[in-house]
């Protein structure tokens, strides 16, 4: 291929995995909160994986590194400190120490409440949440930026420091506690661009050539008034005579209306991503002109999947992108934040799987590959793009990856596969006769307290301190407590507990054929807390079943129906690295129909309550409407292929956590269970009133315990509680259960918390019976 490029292309990431190997910063912050790590030897680690990080990135090949990117525990919280956005109920604690004030706005203290935190876009990374109000006053505080800066500069990199824009900042925040929650942050921007340019003076200042100014806010549907805000930050910003020159970064999507925006913007460069359904920012971008005399930063392979890329069609795109852009880089999609650091310390992985992987050292060396092949041709690539075919077609013909039975199991499914045998109507006239449950039947969400003794049973397994069998007796052990605690509290619909599941999504991924577990592969879900996603890698089957002795041994104990308890397929993709070579539908049915084999050997051992949970159906729902019904589509259809096979009179439960659900009440009325539990102790029961307006027509445990506090709620407030659920849903269609799991509680407040409950919905009922005294 000959390139046209006056520039060479070169490789660029917007930002990488900070914790470093085995999780260091993690351990060091976590050190200091326990004060067993002084302040001076934290940010002596910070500064020394900061170091290292961009030594990688430079011996890999990079040309400038991200500075900035780097963070104790959010961006977007450091980018509040920057515009001086700190609450009033945290100044004083941050002006007595940055640091402490820090981590207190981040974690709260036992005075004051932390800031709210929520996900980072459809990625399960959380950030904290800017509060503003209309009398907000920024103020610039360039410190942390300056200083990363200055320390990669001493380093002799070239850096560029990475900030979150000012309208996607504004976009992300919300009104701060006592505010009117009519006020719109975004007014606030005139107010807040000042402070960028003060920023971006400092920055010049202290050498920084290129600022990155990411603006991810501005891939999902805008209105036109936030376009214009758009518009007008980018021109405030590009008329600045005394600025570095600007990259405005987005990610995540397509940009869509807002790429002609950006395009026409007084900005020297933009970063588009095109890898999924982003790739249409490539059309997009030839019909607005291009960039001409600009630098285009082409996120070509996939920051947020742990696969390697596909480097020949990456060099198509990138070749039809030189003719668009007065200069083309290549980066990932989006920061390496979203995968773990390094798929070479995998060593458990079978190599042959191994080859197809693809963190975030492996692909900082794919964009190294990529760039070169785009300035000085293929042939200076040929090695790397021949053990890249090999790899793919390794991947592409594994056994793996093509399960000829799953297949064609998957390949046969029909809408009635789908669909219960018979309506709503019938079956819980059926139901009702096999359960004899009372009126406002209680039940729980499914686990119960994960105590030390069953985690120090499960390392003694792993570390063979216990065998098998001694390690299934203290797993009946806890099952046996939590049934008798469930009868003696007077519980209607008992569980038993999940003592046996570390995580879950880990567990059934375990258990299941063609997911892969990772050693080391953590991810930053918010703060100091990392996961480690399974990979959904292959053709999924279920060798055999997963939970159904653990729900028999529960049921033989007690005459009380007991809740089989599975975890559904759209939550187990959700907490997942997904397959990049199908449609995400397909993957979904797979995994449905393994569920719905557990589901019907679960209903073969007499199990007639089984609750299968989504509580992230809402997370994933696509950024932009226009992708809404589509992903809406599969996934309810999952849901159902999973747990449509029972007979009538066998009870479907689902659970969700959480209590804003207004984009999605259709698809949870599609969804067809016949009982739905559902977090709504803290929005009291306002979800209880939406569904009745929207004529939900099946039963609902809004829950009335919220299990996010340690605090005991009296009987007194669960009945108030309930009450108000009966003004919205009638006693004969109406659960009593907690908002969620109960495995992060002690036992303590537990067993009076349900006790609580439990009186709750008798002293209910005993009014609606008129047997009150
Ligand atoms: N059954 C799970 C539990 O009780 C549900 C957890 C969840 O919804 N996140 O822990
Ligand atoms: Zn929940």
């Amino acid at each position: 291929m000959t390139t046209h490029a006056t520039a060479a292309a070169r490789a660029t990431v917007y930002g990488y995995p900070r914790q470093g190997p085995d999780r260091k910063l993690k351990k060091a912050v976590e050190g200091y909160w326990k004060g067993r790590v002084t302040a001076e030897a934290l940010r002596e680690t910070a500064a020394g994986l900061r170091r290292t990080t961009w030594r990688q990135l430079a011996d890999a090949g990079l040309h400038e590194v991200p500075t900035g990117d780097f963070s104790m525990y959010d961006h977007v919280l450091d980018t509040s400190v920057m515009v001086g956005a700190v609450p009033d109920r945290h100044r004083a604690a941050v002006e007595a120490d940055p640091l402490d004030g820090y981590f207190a706005m981040a974690r709260g203290t036992r005075e004051v409440a932390p800031l709210e935190m929520t996900k980072w876009f459809d990625t399960n990374y959380h950030y904290l949440v800017p509060e503003l109000g209309p009398d907000t006053v920024f103020r610039a505080d360039s410190a942390k930026q300056v200083a990363e800066l200055r320390e990669a500069v001493a380093l002799g990199h070239t850096p560029r420091p990475v900030l979150v824009g000012p309208v996607t900042y504004l976009l992300l925040a919300k009104p701060a506690p006592g505010v009117d929650g009519s006020f719109v942050p975004l007014t606030l921007l005139d107010r807040l661009i000042p402070v960028y340019a003060e920023v971006l003076a400092d920055l010049r200042a202290a050498g920084a050539e290129w600022v990155q100014l990411d603006e991810p806010a501005l891939v999902q549907d805008r209105t036109a008034a936030e376009l214009n805000a758009a518009a007008r930050a980018c021109r405030e910003l590009g008329a600045l005579t005394d600025r570095p020159k600007l990259l405005v970064a987005s990610y995540f999507d397509r940009l869509g209306e807002a790429l002609p925006v950006l395009a026409k913007a007084p900005v020297e460069g933009l970063a588009l991503d095109f890898t999924g359904p982003a790739s249409a920012n490539l059309d997009d971008l030839a019909a607005a002109g291009g960039l001409p005399g600009k630098r285009l930063v082409a996120g070509v392979v996939d920051g947020r999947n742990v696969w390697i890329n596909d480097l020949s069609a990456s060099l198509s795109t990138l070749g039809t992108l030189l003719g668009l852009a007065g200069r083309v880089d290549v980066a990932a999609s989006c920061s390496l934040l979203h995968v773990p650091l390094d798929a070479t310390v995998e060593r458990e992985v079978d190599p042959q799987i191994a080859r197809w992987l693809a963190f975030a050292r492996q692909k900082t060396a794919e964009i190294v590959t990529l760039a070169r092949g785009l300035s000085d041709g293929t042939d200076t690539i040929a090695a790397q793009l021949a053990a890249n075919r090999a790899d793919l077609a390794s991947r592409a013909g594994s056994a793996l990856t093509r399960d000829p039975a799953v297949r064609a199991r998957a390949q046969a499914v029909t809408g009635a596969d789908a669909r219960r045998s018979r309506p709503y109507a019938e079956r819980v006239a059926a139901q009702r006769d096999r359960l004899r449950l009372p009126q406002l039947p209680t039940t729980t969400i499914g686990s119960f307290p994960q105590t030390a003794e069953l985690r120090t049973a499960r390392a003694d397994l792993r570390a063979g301190r216990i065998g098998t069998a001694g390690y299934e007796e203290r797993i009946e052990a806890e099952i046996r407590e939590v049934v008798s605690f469930q009868e003696k509290a007077g519980l209607d619909v008992l569980v038993h507990g999940e003592p046996e599941r570390n995580d879950m999504v880990q567990y059934f991924a375990e258990r299941l054929t063609g997911y892969l577990a990772t050693r080391h592969g953590w991810v930053q879900s918010y703060g100091t807390r990392y996961v480690r996603p399974p990979i959904l890698a292959g053709d999924i089957s279920r060798p055999e079943p997963m939970t159904v002795r653990w729900t028999a041994y529960a049921q033989s104990l007690t005459d009380r129906p007991v809740k089989g308890m599975l975890t559904g397929p759209v939550t187990m993709l959700a907490w997942s690295f997904v397959r990049d070579d199908q449609p995400l539908a397909e993957t979904a049915r797979q995994v449905a129909l393994a569920l719905r084999d557990e589901v019907a050997d679960l209903e073969a051992a007499g199990t007639s309550v089984i609750q299968v949970d989504e509580p992230a159906l809402r997370e994933t729902l696509p950024l932009r409407a226009a992708g809404r019904p589509g992903y809406l589509a599969w996934a309810t259809e999952a849901f159902r292929l999973t747990t449509a096979g029972v007979r009538p009179d066998t009870q479907i439960h689902t659970h969700m956590c959480y209590a804003e659900f207004g984009d999605i009440l259709q698809a949870i009325d599609d969804l067809d269970a016949d009982v739905i539990s559902l977090e709504a102790a803290r929005s009291h029961m306002q979800v209880a009133g939406e569904l009745a307006e929207a004529g939900y027509p099946r039963e609902v445990g809004p829950g009335v315990y919220d299990i996010h506090s340690p605090r005991v709620p009296s009987a007194e407030e669960a009945a108030a509680l309930l009450r108000r659920g009966l003004e919205a849903i009638p006693p004969e269609r109406l659960w009593v259960n907690p908002d969620c799991g109960l495995k992060t509680r002690g036992w303590p407040e537990v067993r009076t918390s349900l006790k609580h409950m439990v009186a709750a919905a008798r002293e209910v009922r005993a009014v609606l019976d008129g047997t009150a005294s």
